[in-house]
Formats: C-alpha cells, sequence, structure tokens
C-alpha cells in the first residue's frame, strides 16, 4: 500500500464541513485529494475542459500518490477505502476538476463494487473461490500496473435505467466469453485500459434476462473492440465518453468483476451503488459557492480588489446559496453513511432523494452564482462558467438521473411491493 502523506500547507474546510468526525485514515485522504485539487487539477482544468482532452496527468498525480488504489482492499496493497470515504475524497476532487472526479468514480466504484461491495452478495462457495481469484486479477493490475478502469454501461436504450436487459451480448465459449454489441458514452474512453462492461448472457433457447447481466472486464487492446465517433459536449469535456463497438471480442473467465447473475442481485440489494456519480456533484455545489464568496469579497486574482458584498442583495443570495448548500451536504452525508446491503424503505427512498437533491442543487447553485456575481464572473477566464456547464450534466445520469428518482420515489411510498391496483 502506497503511505498516503497528509499536506503540510494551510488547509480549506472540508466537504464535510470542519466540525465533522472523521476517521484519521479518511482526514488524510480527503487533505490529499484537496491537494492534489488546489496545487495540481484546479489550473489544468480550463484547457482540458477547452480541448475536450483526458486529465491524464491528473492520473499520474493520482497512480503516484495512491488515489487510484482507493477502493482496493488493504490486503490487496490498496488503501482500503470504504464507500463513505470514497464519496467524500470524490467530492474533495470534484471541487476542483468535475471530470477529474466523474472519471474517477468509474475507475474507483469498479473496485468498490467487485471489491467491498460485493463481499455482502449471497454466493456459493464455488462463486466465492473463482470471485477471490479474479478479484486478485483486477486489483493487481490496479496496484502494481496502474491499470484505469472504466464502467460502460449506457447503450441509448432502456437498460441502463433497468427497465430491460443490456442489447451487449455475451455468449459462453471455451475458456471464457464472446461479446457483441455498442456501449454510449463510455468515460475515459480516451484512457482506460479496460472496460466494465454490463452485458447480457445469452442462453441456448432462453429470452435475455436483466438476471442474466455479467459485468465482465473488456481489455482496450482486445481485437474487435473499436472507439468511436467525436466528443463535443456542452459539460464535462474531459471525461471524454465516446461510443464502444464490440464485434466478437473474446474474453477470458477472469475478465468477469462478479460472477454470473451477481451483478442483478447487486443492484437489487444494494441501492446506493448507483448513487455514485454523486460526489462530483457535491464538489461542483461546494466550488460554485466558495468562489461566489471569494469573488463578493475581492480575492479572486484579476477581478479584485473591487469587494460586492456590501449590498443586501448579494447577501441575501449568499443565504439562499448557503441554505441550498447546506441541505445537500447534510442530505449527502446522511446518505453515504447510510449505503449498506438491504436497506430499509426509508434509507432507500432517502437515497434517491440525496441524489435528486445533489444533482439538481449543484446547478441551481452554480446558477444562482452566476445571477450573483455578475457577468464578469461568466467570462471563460474564470472557471465558474466551467462548473455551470458541468453541473447541468448530474442529472442525465442513468440509472438515477432526476426524473427517475422521481418516479420510483413516487412509486415506491404509495406502493409496497407487490401491490397493484385494479
Ligand atoms: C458527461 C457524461 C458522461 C457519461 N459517462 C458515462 C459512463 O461512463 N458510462 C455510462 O454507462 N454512461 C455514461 N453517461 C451516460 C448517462 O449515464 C446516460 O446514459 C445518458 O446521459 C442518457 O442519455 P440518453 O439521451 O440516451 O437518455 P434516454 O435513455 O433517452 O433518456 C432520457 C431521459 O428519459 C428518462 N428515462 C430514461 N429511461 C426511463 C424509464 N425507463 N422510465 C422513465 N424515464 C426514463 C431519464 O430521465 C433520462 O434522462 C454519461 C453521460 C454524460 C452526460
Amino acid at each position: 500500500m502506497t503511505d498516503v502523506q497528509a499536506p503540510s500547507q494551510p488547509d480549506v474546510m472540508p466537504i464535510c464541513g470542519d466540525d465533522y468526525p472523521l476517521t484519521e485514515k479518511q482526514q488524510k485522504l480527503m487533505a490529499l485529494a484537496r491537494q492534489l485539487g488546489r496545487e495540481k487539477f484546479a489550473p489544468r482544468a480550463a484547457q482540458l475542459d477547452r480541448d475536450a482532452q483526458f486529465p491524464f496527468a491528473n492520473y499520474d498525480d493520482m497512480r503516484d500518490s495512491g488515489l487510484l488504489a482507493l477502493c482496493v482492499p488493504e490486503a490487496h496493497g490498496g488503501q482500503g477505502a470504504d464507500y463513505a470515504t470514497y464519496a467524500m475524497v470524490s467530492a474533495e476532487i470534484g471541487r476542483y476538476c468535475g471530470a477529474t472526479a466523474l472519471t474517477f468514480n468509474m475507475h474507483v466504484c469498479t473496485m468498490l463494487w467487485s471489491g467491498l461491495l460485493s463481499e455482502d452478495l449471497e454466493m456459493t462457495p464455488e462463486q466465492r473461490a473463482s470471485h477471490r481469484q479474479h478479484q486478485a486479477t483486477h486489483f493487481a493490475r490496479v496496484v502494481k500496473d496502474a491499470a484505469i478502469y472504466a464502467q460502460p454501461f449506457s447503450e441509448g436504450g432502456a437498460a441502463a435505467s433497468g427497465a430491460q436487459p443490456f442489447g451487449t451480448i455475451a455468449v459462453k465459449v471455451d475458456g471464457g466469453w464472446k461479446i457483441n454489441g455498442k456501449k454510449i458514452f463510455a468515460s475515459l474512453s480516451d484512457a482506460a485500459d479496460y472496460f466494465g462492461v454490463l452485458c447480457t448472457e445469452k442462453k441456448e433457447g432462453a429470452d435475455l434476462s436483466r438476471r442474466d447481466t455479467l459485468y465482465l472486464a473488456i481489455p482496450r487492446t482486445a481485437p474487435g473492440l473499436t472507439i468511436e465517433g467525436d466528443w463535443d459536449p456542452l459539460g464535462m469535456r474531459a471525461t471524454v465518453s465516446r461510443n464502444l463497438i464490440f464485434k466478437d471480442v473474446f474474453v477470458p473467465d477472469d475478465a468477469a468483476l462478479m460472477p454470473q447473475g451477481l451483478y442483478f442481485q447487486a443492484a437489487s440489494r444494494w441501492p446506493h451503488m448507483f448513487m455514485t456519480l454523486s460526489p462530483t456533484y457535491m464538489g461542483i455545489a461546494q466550488a460554485a459557492y466558495d468562489f461566489t464568496l471569494a469573488y463578493l469579497r475581492g480575492e479572486i486574482p484579476g477581478t479584485g480588489p473591487v469587494k460586492r458584498r456590501q449590498f443586501a442583495t448579494k447577501q441575501i443570495a449568499v443565504a439562499e446559496m448557503f441554505i441550498k448548500l447546506e441541505q445537500t451536504r447534510n442530505l449527502f452525508l446522511r446518505a453515504i453513511e447510510d449505503a449498506k446491503v438491504d436497506p430499509s424503505k426509508s434509507t432507500r427512498l432517502r437515497a434517491y432523494a440525496a441524489q435528486y437533491t445533489i444533482m439538481e442543487n449543484a446547478q441551481d447553485i452554480a446558477r444562482l452564482a452566476i445571477r450573483t456575481c455578475g457577468g464578469q464572473s461568466m467570462l471563460k477566464s474564470l472557471p465558474l462558467e466551467r462548473l455551470y456547464r458541468d453541473a447541468r450534466c448530474g442529472s442525465l445520469m442513468l440509472p438515477w438521473t432526476a426524473e427517475l428518482c422521481m418516479d420510483r420515489i413516487g412509486r415506491e411510498a404509495l406502493y409496497e411491493p407487490g401491490e397493484k391496483d385494479e
């Protein structure tokens, strides 16, 4: 395990507030993320956004400091971070570069799902034994070779929302799987060494079923895999999320990130696994608020020394932003503490509410920040307009888009499992 060094320079307030109980390990990891974010990621963010280029240098820094192995268990040489620690570290990174935090999510959570989360799932002894071997392969790639994993699930149809089986198909062949299909919006498409793909096992004579979802790591170099399409979006431009085409791609059995059938169990029993994109946007919300305070105080380099804080309208706007930020932060902290297997109904509904609140409030806080700071604040020379564009992307992320969170809350609040109207 790389020993994480706490930074020596004066710090800014952690994303959880300065009065939240953190373990020593959490303090160190979050301080490290903040230091990398402030000193390295923030200065690079504007150019990467402008050019829609992947943040390779940020990943080098995360590799060198041990953060790439954040959720690899300590026994395998990683930092052994749990869900809440991941979420807070990711939010710290999101304050400085949204695209780095969002892609970090895809990489780190592949290890979290395949590692810590899968420990809670029911497996046969044979499944557990082969999962242990496969885990060791994936963890070693990250720890020893600094391999980067992506999570391309979306296909443009109803599968990523959980409404249908994935249209990317895997057929069992000798020693592994043959895969055909297409994924869209594959963040890290320029950078990942492995794509953690969800696909449906095609069983002889049977219809495709979500229960037969497989979670397989396909190497970037696999014959039959092509990466295609332009990437020129509104926000989160440095995620470089292009399309993947699989044509008779073979992967060996040890490509499995979870045993057969286990992804369906995880999605049903560990709902917080779908909340892992939200820390990025918690970080963006904090960044928009921090910028506003500094701007109104005349502290943003190149915009001072004019102070704008003396106007009552500005003070009210800051109060409005602070209230939204605190509502967001507190739901975020509660939901990441809640995350566990088989949560109660109220815990599950709170997770949807947290995801909705973080994604919607991040863009609202960024909107208020621009309105409050004024015209000069949205110039491309300042980070606020990027925060505003990046924030817009959060509520579009499947399977828990803002709409789908509302849909689930409404339905699950009104109907108990199995209940129907005539
Ligand atoms: C910057 C960025 C990076 C991304 N990176 C990744 C990635 O790495 N991996 C990945 O898998 N995906 C990624 N995505 C894709 C993302 O998760 C969504 O799949 C994508 O935004 C959906 O776009 P769409 O137009 O196909 O949505 P559609 O499927 O057309 O849905 C449009 C809207 O309809 C609603 N909707 C969809 N299905 C249902 C339903 N069954 N019931 C009710 N309402 C529904 C949702 O609110 C959704 O937002 C990324 C997206 C962005 C913007």
